[in-house]
């Protein structure tokens, strides 16, 4: 006999930041809708990430009524930017924070359900869109039912395949947990790569005597390197963080590029599903909340009007107006990091000049574009790099 959860008006499969997001996003619009989360784990549960939590993020969930998530936590305001020795360190126009996933989702969850979502455990392997004349719908599993399907089941997502949307490029990373080191305390450490590129390492301070620590690079035709050769990396790059870390994780991000158009229709594909990551950080909780809180409204709406078919020609609309600028801009800006020279361009533009770094800040986190200042700062650096004398001359 199907249950009150087998028959929602909106089905969201995972229950990670987008998942959350977007049951907040549509009982924000619609207070009575039923709403099912699905996730195949129980919270809490741990997620592969660099905890790094913008605090655009909690800008866009306060627009869904959850304020406060995060007062607990101490703020990280001092970022520290490496390649080789030299490059950056300033203070954030506005600090970040370091939440192991294990808190953050968890609290994004209970904040969903408290909004009146049901979570359920369960594992999606199936889907089948039904767009009949008598109303259709989508099915998971065969057992539930549903007029409209958020897909936030993240870098695998079935949902994605079910529907046939391809993601772009993407990357591997691995992170730990280690105790920090005294010259890394109070602050983000990112060091890029020196022998390839795009990679960083990164060391994260979490306030409480630990540091998220990890590598990540992009993945190219050749064999994705091993959890050996990742731990490798990060030593070499940030030695000292891989002493007495634990709990290794590691896990794929599908990159954004240029383009980025979802599906329309009843399935709408958010954060990691939608292949949402920051080309140039890495970074996909801002992208994850803020499309699934838009995918939330775009479905309750389209609900509402009785044309469900309608969400996804919504949502793709909303979400594109509000991110699509600024994933050009953060696609070019991470082709060009891939070159050695403008990466440090970049790097001396930002050491320079504080506009620069915060301009540069905004783009790897939220929804930044490439500045004036910042096209300014890269020209001024590979100027004075062209112009520097060669050793024998000096
Ligand atoms: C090592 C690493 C470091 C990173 N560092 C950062 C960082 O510092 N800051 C940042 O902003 N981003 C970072 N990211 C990216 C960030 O983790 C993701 O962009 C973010 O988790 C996306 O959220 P999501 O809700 O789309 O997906 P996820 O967080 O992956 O959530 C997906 C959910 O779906 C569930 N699920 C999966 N399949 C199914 C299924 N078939 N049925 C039911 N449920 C399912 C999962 O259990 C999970 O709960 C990092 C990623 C990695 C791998």
């Amino acid at each position: 006999m199907a249950g009150p959860l087998d028959r929602p008006d909106l089905a969201v499969v995972g229950a990670g930041p987008a998942g959350a997001a977007a049951a907040l996003g549509a009982l924000h619009a619609e207070p009575g809708l039923r709403v099912a989360l699905l996730d195949r784990a129980d919270f809490p549960r741990d997620k592969a990430c660099g905890d790094g939590v913008a605090p655009h993020v909690l800008d866009r969930l306060a627009e869904v009524g959850v304020t406060g998530l995060l007062d607990d936590r101490v703020p990280v305001a001092r970022l520290r930017l490496d390649r080789g020795g030299r490059g950056a360190e300033r203070t954030m126009a506005r600090p970040s924070y370091v939440v192991p996933r294990r808190v953050l989702d968890a609290r994004l969850v209970e904040a969903a359900q408290e909004a009146g979502a049901v979570l359920r455990r369960h594992r999606v392997r199936d889907l089948t869109v039904d767009g009949g004349a008598g109303g259709g719908g989508v099915v998971l599993d065969g057992e539930i039912a549903a007029p409209v399907v958020v897909g936030a089941d993240g870098a695998r997502s079935v949902v994605r395949r079910r529907v046939g949307w391809a993601p772009g490029a993407t990357a591997l990373a691995l992170r730990g947990y280690a105790p920090v080191t005294p010259a890394r305390e109070g602050a983000q450490v990112i060091a890029f790569g020196t022998a390839r590129q795009p990679s960083y390492a990164w060391s994260f301070d979490r306030g409480d005597g630990w540091a998220n620590v990890g590598y990540g690079e992009v993945l190219g035709d050749g064999q994705a390197p091993g959890k050996g050769e990742l731990i490798g990396h990060l030593e070499d790059l940030l030695p000292g963080t891989t002493r007495d870390a634990t709990d290794w994780r590691g896990h794929h991000l599908p990159l954004s590029g240029l383009r980025w158009r979802p599906p329309s229709g009843r399935v709408l594909l958010v954060g990691d599903a939608a292949g949402l990551v920051n080309p140039m950080t890495g970074e996909g909780i801002y992208y994850a909340v803020t499309t699934g809180i838009a995918a939330g409204r775009a479905a309750a709406r389209a609900l509402a009007e009785g044309r469900p078919a309608r969400a996804g020609h919504r949502y793709r609309r909303d979400a594109r107006a509000h991110l699509l600028p600024h994933l050009r801009h953060t696609a070019a800006a991470g082709r060009l990091s891939r070159s050695a020279p403008m990466l440090d361009a970049g790097l001396a533009a930002s050491a320079r000049d504080q506009r620069v770094f915060d301009d540069l800040v905004e783009l790897g986190l939220a929804r930044g574009r490439i500045s004036p200042a910042v096209v300014r700062g890269l020209v001024t650096s590979l100027a004075r790099a062209l112009l520097r004398p060669l050793p024998e001359e000096r």
